[in-house]
C-alpha cells in the first residue's frame, strides 16, 4: 500500500549537475518542482571542469561564471608538440554552482525511485523504494548513466573512459598559469600501451590536482595501472602525498535512450555525456532552459502527459542534434582504435584547426554540417597512415562525415 506524498508540475529524478540546472529553469518559469535523490543536498564530490564559453548561451553565463573555483586563461595540449590555447577553461566550486542553482520553488526528497506509472491521461505516478508516491504532469529522469528508468533498446557503449586522480603538492609536472587538458606524453619508464594522458591544474594553495586518464577503452582500465603510470610521470610514489582520490569510469557513446517512453531523459542519463570527450555538465547547464521552456509551454496548454513527453523528448534531442551524434559516435569508434603515437599527431593536428572549428566538435549541440565540414578539413590535413587507419576500420562512418550533404 503506498502513502501518498505530493503533487507538482515536474519532478526530477537526481540531483546531480544537470537534476538541478533543469529543476531552477522549470522554478523559473512558476512551475512546482520536486527533486528525488538519495542524498539531495550532498555536496557533489567529483571534480566538474568546462570550457569558460560554452555558458556564453545562457543569459545567466556571467553568474554562472562566479561559481568558478578557479579559471584559467590558457589550455596546454600536448601531442608531439605543446600547444598552448588562449581559451579560458574553469573548474567550478561545486558549492557555489549547487547554491546557484538553488530556488525556493523546488522542493527535495531522500528517496530512490523505484518505478514511474501512468494514472490517466494527466498524470504519472512516481513510486519510490519506501512506498511512497508523489504525482507529477511530467517526469525527468536525471539519474546519470546508471539510471534505470528510462526504456532503453540495448546497453551497448562505446567504451570506458577512467581516470586515477590526487589532490597532491604541487609539483613540476603542472604548470601554474595554464590548465593542462591533455598531455599525451609517455611517462618515464613506462610502455606506450594503454594510451593514456594527464589532465592537472595548480589549486593556488600550494596544492595542484593531477589525473591520470584513459580517454576511452573496451574494458576500463584499472585504478592500479593509472596509478602506476602517474607515479612514472611524477616520478615518485603517491602514498605519503595523496590527500584526496578521484576515481572517473564514464561510460563513453553507445546508444541513446528510447524517445518513447513517458518519463523524459536528461543529461549524463539521456546520453550528454560527449562520445569523446566524456564531459555533460556544460551540456546540461545549456539544453536546460531550452528543455524547460518547450515543456513549461506544453504544460499551459494543459497537454497530456504523452504529448508533453514527445515535446520534451525533442527538446533534449532535436534531430538536428542526433545527427551530430552520429559523427561523435565515429570520433569515438575512430579514436580508439589508434595507437597513442597516431592519437599525439592526431590531436597535433586537432588542435592547431581554427579555434572555432575544434571548440564546436567538442559541444554535443553543434550543427551536425558544421562539424562534418570541420572534419573534412582535419582529415584531409592528417597523415596518410592516419587517414588509412580512419578509412579502413569505419568506411561507413567516414562516408558519413565526408559527404555531409547526403547523409545529414
Ligand atoms: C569523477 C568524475 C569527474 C567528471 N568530470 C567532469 C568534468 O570535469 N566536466 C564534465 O562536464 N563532466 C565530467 N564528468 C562526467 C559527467 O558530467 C558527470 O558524470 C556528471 O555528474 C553527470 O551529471 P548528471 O547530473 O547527469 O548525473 P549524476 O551527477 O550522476 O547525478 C545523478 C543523480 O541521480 C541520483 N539517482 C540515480 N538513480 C536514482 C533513482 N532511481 N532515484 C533517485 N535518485 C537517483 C544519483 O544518486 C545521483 O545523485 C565527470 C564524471 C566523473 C565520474
Amino acid at each position: 500500500m503506498s502513502t501518498f506524498v505530493e503533487k507538482c508540475d515536474v519532478l526530477i529524478i537526481g540531483a546531480g549537475p544537470a537534476g538541478r540546472a533543469l529543476a531552477f529553469e522549470f522554478a523559473l518559469l512558476e512551475n512546482s518542482v520536486i527533486i528525488v535523490d538519495p542524498n539531495p543536498l550532498e555536496q557533489w564530490k567529483s571534480t566538474y571542469g568546462t570550457w569558460v564559453d560554452d555558458l556564453d548561451n545562457r543569459d545567466d553565463a556571467s553568474e554562472l561564471r562566479g561559481c568558478f573555483q578557479r579559471t584559467w586563461p590558457q589550455v596546454r595540449v600536448v601531442g608531439r608538440l605543446e600547444h598552448q590555447l588562449s581559451r579560458p577553461y574553469g573548474i567550478f566550486d561545486n558549492r557555489l554552482l549547487q547554491k546557484y542553482l538553488s530556488h525556493d520553488a523546488v522542493s527535495f526528497y531522500r528517496g530512490d525511485v523505484v518505478r514511474v506509472q501512468q494514472s490517466d491521461d494527466n498524470l504519472l505516478q512516481v513510486h519510490l523504494s519506501t512506498n511512497e508516491q508523489f504525482e507529477a504532469r511530467t517526469v525527468f529522469d536525471c539519474g546519470g548513466t546508471q539510471s534505470s528508468l528510462l526504456l532503453r533498446n540495448n546497453q551497448y557503449t562505446g567504451g570506458f573512459q577512467s581516470a586515477y586522480g590526487v589532490h597532491t603538492e604541487a609539483v613540476g609536472a603542472v604548470q601554474a598559469d595554464s590548465f593542462t587538458l591533455m598531455d599525451w606524453s609517455t611517462p618515464p619508464g613506462a610502455s606506450a600501451s594503454p594510451a593514456t594522458f594527464l589532465y592537472a591544474f595548480d589549486l593556488g594553495n600550494g596544492t595542484a590536482m593531477v589525473e591520470e586518464t584513459s580517454l576511452v577503452e573496451r574494458e576500463a582500465v584499472s585504478d592500479a595501472v593509472l596509478r602506476q603510470r602517474l607515479e612514472q610521470r611524477l616520478g615518485r610514489e603517491l602514498s605519503q602525498a595523496t590527500q584526496q582520490v578521484e576515481h572517473v569510469r564514464i561510460a563513453m557513446g553507445g546508444s541513446l535512450p528510447s524517445r518513447f517512453g513517458h518519463v523524459v531523459g536528461f543529461g549524463a542519463a539521456a546520453g550528454f555525456i560527449h562520445p569523446v570527450t566524456g564531459y555533460s555538465v556544460a551540456a546540461s547547464l545549456r539544453a536546460a532552459p531550452r528543455v524547460a521552456r518547450a515543456v513549461s509551454d506544453a504544460l499551459v496548454r494543459d497537454e497530456g502527459v504523452e504529448e508533453i513527453a514527445r515535446v520534451g523528448w525533442n527538446a533534449v534531442w532535436p534531430i538536428s542534434f542526433l545527427r551530430t551524434r552520429v559523427l561523435h559516435d565515429f570520433g569515438l569508434a575512430a579514436l580508439s582504435r589508434l595507437t597513442t603515437a597516431d592519437i599525439q599527431v592526431f590531436f597535433d593536428y586537432f588542435f592547431s584547426l581554427p579555434q572555432s572549428h575544434w571548440s564546436g566538435y567538442l559541444r554535443i549541440d553543434t550543427k551536425a554540417r558544421v562539424i562534418a565540414q570541420n572534419m573534412t578539413r582535419l582529415f584531409f590535413n592528417v597523415p596518410l597512415r592516419i587517414k588509412i587507419k580512419l578509412v579502413r576500420k569505419s568506411p561507413l562512418g567516414l562516408i558519413r562525415c565526408l559527404l555531409p550533404g547526403r547523409f545529414l
